[in-house]
């Protein structure tokens, strides 16, 4: 790859450690780093001309989001789930049941798409299939923290192969240029002990994250309680897997010293507002982050609160904090994008999630051509609190552009939703048949 250059961006979020605000500058990418940020002419002088232009006059540009816990393929399952409870172990697993490689390969990318239009670089996600996931991913051009999930009993896929399946993944992926694979046991109530034990050991010796569900539902909890004598939280932590390198999502069900536990323990507390405040699931974002812990937005699957949208999933995490604490001191703006750039880069290891010379080139151009935009007065508000994935006009992920002008350079976008649509509607059928009382638990004749 040449030289790229944004150019005469109308505002650049630096998000950098100062908060730096930048007007009309430009950006100048070689390969897939960030060389120099400033005026066009000084970019040109110094460097030569670009190879690449892009325009960035009328657009915010500020460094890609990272969606730290998500399951893209469940895009296929859009619709199905948002109106019913306990959908994991009523909807998910009978329908999941009936995948195989090449349905959940047209699922992902319908929903890595999805994330990527949103204005998401990074995706942490673990799942069922999960080469298909990932080949899927790499072919949609967004980065990966990919894991192959793991169940020993109860879930749709189980069992000595899933095991082998989640370590070959990990031998598989490893070194690609946009894929970090890592360990991904399942929950502690459908994984035995020694399996948990085992990945927790495997994780450490070879230096690789960890990603789970945590206290996410309560028959998680009643399970883990009844089996083992502690909750969840303390369980996972006697069994030593909580720490710098493990990502857990949720962490609904906690009482106040789990919440310090988790925090001080420097895992990172995934919250996935949208999903939680949809199925009426109590959420603790707040609380982890005033306690210093490492915490990050998720948006948990397109399919839990039916879309994606990561300013929705930003949004709600304010919204629903506040409501919680009944005040609206709760976060600035600022506090949540530095949260789902630049904090998660640096959980991740990677040397982003800012712009500034020698970052990798993960960005975002914001149209500001919307109404819901103007005035343009306070970015930070406008950007948190009124924008939506329709307004990402581009995304560069790793110095080269994957859309512009709101359009994947590289996927037909209308056959990967039409491959997706008909995949969904044979996998129902599918399912269906397997499982007559599913229909009256979705209520199939209303969706379709
Ligand atoms: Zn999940």
């Amino acid at each position: 790859m040449g030289l790229l250059v944004v150019r005469d961006a109308e505002a650049v979020l630096t998000m950098d450690s100062a908060g730096t605000v930048l007007r009309r500058q430009s950006i100048l990418i070689q390969d897939n780093r960030i060389v120099a940020v400033g005026d066009y002419g000084s970019l040109v002088s110094g460097f030569g001309s670009p190879d690449e232009v892009v325009d960035g006059r009328g657009k915010l540009v500020l460094p890609g989001f990272y969606d730290m816990h998500t399951h893209v393929a469940m895009a296929g399952f859009r619709g199905l789930a948002s109106d019913v409870g306990d959908v994991i172990y009523r909807v998910f697993w009978p329908l999941e049941r009936s995948l195989d490689g090449d349905t959940v390969y047209r699922f992902a990318l319908l929903g890595g798409l999805e994330a990527v239009k949103s204005g998401v670089v990074l995706v942490a996600d673990h799942y069922f299939f999960m080469d298909h996931v990932a080949r899927a991913l790499s072919e949609v051009g967004v980065r990966g923290l990919l894991g192959h999930t793991y169940m020993d009993r109860d879930g749709p896929f189980t069992g000595e192969r899933e095991l082998r399946a989640g370590l070959e993944f990990v031998d598989r992926w490893s070194g690609h240029e946009l894929v970090v694979p890592v360990l991904a046991p399942h929950a502690p109530d459908t994984v035995t002990r020694e399996n948990l034990r085992y990945l927790g050991e495997l994780a450490r010796e070879r230096n690789l994250f960890l990603h789970m569900h945590l206290a996410q539902t309560l028959r998680e909890f009643r399970v883990v309680r009844e089996e083992t004598g502690y909750t969840p939280v303390r369980y996972v932590e006697r069994l030593g897997l909580l720490g710098r390198r493990t990502i857990v999502a949720h962490a609904n069900y906690v009482d106040e010293n789990e919440k310090a536990l988790l925090a001080h323990s420097g895992s990172l507390v995934v919250q996935c507002p949208s999903t939680y405040m949809l199925s009426g699931t109590p959420f603790h974002a707040y609380d982890y982050w005033q306690l210093g812990g490492n915490v990050a937005v998720g948006t948990d699957a397109p399919c839990y609160n039916d879309n994606s949208d990561f300013f929705e999933e930003m949004r709600l995490l304010v919204y629903g904090q506040r409501v919680k604490f009944e005040r609206s001191s709760v976060w600035r703006a600022y506090d949540l994008l530095e949260m789902v750039t630049r904090q998660s880069a640096r959980f991740v290891g990677l040397d982003g999630g800012y712009i500034g010379r020698g970052a990798l080139a993960d960005l975002v151009l914001v149209d500001l051509s919307s109404v819901r935009l103007r005035p343009f007065l306070n970015p930070y508000a406008n950007l948190v609190y009124a924008a939506s994935s329709g307004d990402v006009d581009t995304v560069i992920v790793n110095g080269r552009v994957v859309v512009r002008g709101k359009r994947h350079l590289f996927l037909d976008e209308e056959r990967v939703v039409n491959q997706a649509e008909a995949a969904s509607r044979i996998l129902l059928r599918r399912a269906l048949d397997e499982d007559p009382e599913l229909e009256r638990i979705i209520g199939v004749d209303k969706v379709i």
